[in-house]
């Protein structure tokens, strides 16, 4: 028997869910301004949200607490559960050039 899996149509770029990310052992998220020229960058918990909601349903629910814009790049924080230090964050930022 097939689990229950709705079909998923191609739109675009589709991210992984909270659940598959979880499944990795990964926690938390990186939240990436959507203005490159921005770069602010937050890291958060993925604890709040449910395992069926993906990285992309989240990323028009943020704005930028600097330059005000909607919208977010959001990725999974592979280094979630290292000590959450400003300069950590930084070299996180350099280490992920966008797309
Ligand atoms: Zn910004």
């Amino acid at each position: 028997m097939a689990a229950m899996r709705e079909p998923t149509p191609p739109t675009g770029q589709q991210k992984i869910t909270l659940g598959e990310m979880r499944s990795s052992g990964v926690r938390g998220l990186l939240v990436y301004c959507a203005d490159y020229r921005c770069a602010h960058a937050v890291r958060i918990s993925a604890d709040r949200w449910p395992d069926q909601i993906r990285l992309s349903d989240l990323e028009a629910l943020f704005v930028c607490q600097a330059c005000g814009r909607r919208g977010a790049d959001i990725r999974p924080d592979w280094d979630w559960d290292t000590q959450p230090k400003a300069h950590r964050a930084l070299s996180a930022l350099a280490r992920c050039t966008p797309l």
